[in-house]
């Protein structure tokens, strides 16, 4: 039997970590505030804090993380990362992490970490070749092949928001480019559509909220943007050839009705049964995939 294991998430809010059992399940969890303006120093040491507390409940072998920013797959290091965690770029949290627990560590991308989970225990149980839209605040992206992060050359591959989408060419993108798809497909993108059709800034989930309320404006801003989504995802279906496409993330059940009408009527002939799913872990995504990545794959 595997003993259990502990996964970490480390985001640019809030940190968490989570005892998961041999199937994929919680055991127990503990999470605090990131204290990002504090440092890398200071959210290593609240990572390490939350992983050491369940550390004795657990198996002999590695520790995983799932982190925001882009990892470095050889390394562990962060090679790229926004100010949600200022500083984070560069920081060697494989070696930091295993330094404080006295473990190896693993440590991919947070959104690579969700897709890992959610083939291991939610809705892609058991496909080994999933793609993975997050729809937050921005748009990430991940792959699952062979039931590995596709980390490709940078450990970035996957990022489906850097896209070329029709009718996001007054809208910026995360990339500071215009005309990309994470200037739709997210929830700053649903805030700049509905700002520039009404004069008025509200947060893209109050305008998912208010679209489900009756607000004409908000239904087709959040239309238009579950449309592009799923007409782009269907494309990539096509490059790809998953078992299954699955969206996560706070924005994802506004967008997924019409995403999902777009993705049936887009896809094409080949891949007709390649389903578009919810994905089903919520905020366990992570921790379940930062575990499953420590286990390893021989399993
Ligand atoms: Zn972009």
């Amino acid at each position: 039997m595997t003993a259990a294991v502990v996964g970490v998430d480390i985001g640019g809010t809030k940190t968490a970590a989570a005892l998961v059992g041999p199937g994929g399940e919680v055991l127990e969890r503990r999470e605090v505030s990131t204290p990002a303006r504090s440092g890398p120093e200071a959210v290593l040491d609240a990572a390490a804090a939350l992983a050491a507390d369940l550390l004795g409940a657990a198996g002999a072998g590695p520790v995983g993380v799932g982190t925001a920013g882009t990892v470095d797959p050889a390394t562990g290091s962060i090679r790229y990362a926004t100010d949600s965690l200022p500083g984070w770029t560069g920081t060697p949290v494989a070696d930091a992490l295993a330094a404080r627990l006295g473990r190896e560590v693993r440590v991919t991308n947070d959104v690579n970490a969700a897709a890992l989970g959610e083939c291991w225990a939610g809705a892609g149980r058991d496909r080994a070749h999933v793609l993975l839209a997050a729809v937050g605040t921005g748009l990430g992206g991940a792959i699952v092949r062979n039931g590995r992060v596709e980390a490709g050359a940078r450990g970035a591959a996957g990022e489906v928001g850097h896209l070329p989408a029709p009718g996001a060419d007054r809208l910026r993108c995360g990339c500071d480019r215009y005309g990309h798809l994470e200037a739709i497909a997210s929830g700053t993108g649903l805030a700049a559509a509905y700002a520039i059709a009404t004069g008025t800034r509200v947060t893209g989930r109050a305008v998912a909220d208010r679209a489900a309320a009756g607000d004409e404006v908000a239904r087709q801003v959040v239309d238009r943007a579950g449309r592009v989504l799923g007409a782009a995802l269907a494309g990539l279906v096509a490059l790809l050839d998953p078992a299954a496409v699955l969206v996560a993330g706070g924005a994802a059940g506004a967008l997924l009705p019409a995403a999902s009408a777009a993705y049936a009527a887009e896809l094409p002939a080949g891949w007709a049964d390649v389903p578009l799913l919810p994905a089903a872990l919520g905020a366990d995504a992570v921790v379940v995939g930062a575990a499953r990545l420590a286990l390893g794959t021989s399993e």
